[in-house]
């Protein structure tokens, strides 16, 4: 039986590998290749094998969905973790959705995604200056990873935020999970967070310097576009556009409309 201790001593579990991968196409490849978490593995694998009726002929991702978005991106959104059915089915993030679907529409409007819809991995999409990427890469159960697996799957979004690094402004996070898996990992690649820690708050803006004092990060907060979200108006696709705006602003992108 494969032990926690045996996969932390795995060259190709996170914590060792992220830090080895010089450019963002190999990160991704390095993700799509992860099994570090024993419950996700075999959940997304599960959930690719029954299938959804509406889904049955189609072949499920059923692996971990890397970050999607240009490496010299200035804004990133950082999200929750794949849909079942959207991201694990598709292999990209909120891509086949309904999620993805309010996303991609907004990006749109705002001149950041050349289409305004996400359906498949071949479908054309483009971002203009946003990478989209997740605090845990694998669909859990019940959309709630355990607090465990996002500590293991966290090295894989240090390594990228560190690659991005040299382009990125700004961070729209997208829900409360995201913002609490996000500080941590900031503040261990040298920004410098306020105490108390900020709160996440729909539109809330933080600004934070890194160690020596001469960089700037925005973090933005915005509610997740989730279904329950969604249809209860916590969040509405105006409310999501101007805090993407907001985000997209704060790193220096022009925005239409
Ligand atoms: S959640 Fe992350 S660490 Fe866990 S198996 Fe998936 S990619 Fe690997």
């Amino acid at each position: 039986m494969t032990t926690a201790q045996d996969l932390d001593q795995d060259p190709d579990h996170p914590a060792p590998r992220a830090p080895q991968l010089a450019t963002l196409g190999a990160l991704d490849a390095a993700v799509t290749d992860c099994r570090a978490c024993p419950r996700l593995v075999a959940w997304r694998e599960e959930v690719g094998r029954v299938r959804r009726a509406a889904f049955r002929d189609q072949e499920y991702w059923a692996r971990p969905v890397p970050g999607f978005g240009p490496a010299d991106a200035p804004l990133a959104l950082v999200g929750l973790a794949p849909a079942a059915h959207g991201g694990n089915r598709t292999g990209r993030a909120f891509t086949g959705d309904p999620s993805g679907d309010v996303l991609y529409a907004a990006l749109h409007e705002l001149g950041l995604a050349s289409r305004p819809t996400a359906t498949d991995r071949a479908d054309g999409l483009r971002l203009r200056g946003v990478r989209i990427t997740m605090p845990v890469h694998c669909a859990p159960p019940d959309n709630r990873p355990s607090t465990a697996e996002r500590d293991t799957c966290r090295p894989w979004l240090a390594r990228e935020l560190a690659l991005l690094r040299p382009t990125l402004r700004a961070v729209v996070v997208l829900g409360g999970f995201a913002w609490q898996a996000l500080l941590p990992v900031l503040a261990e690649a040298g920004w410098q967070l306020p105490r108390p820690r900020p709160a996440f708050g729909h539109r809330a803006q933080v600004k934070l310097l890194d160690v020596s004092g001469d960089r700037e990060l925005h973090l933005i907060g915005c509610y997740h576009p989730s279904r329950r979200n969604m249809s209860t108006r916590t969040l509405t696709p105006a409310m999501l556009r101007e805090a993407l705006a907001q985000g997209a602003r704060a790193a220096g992108l022009h925005v239409e409309g």
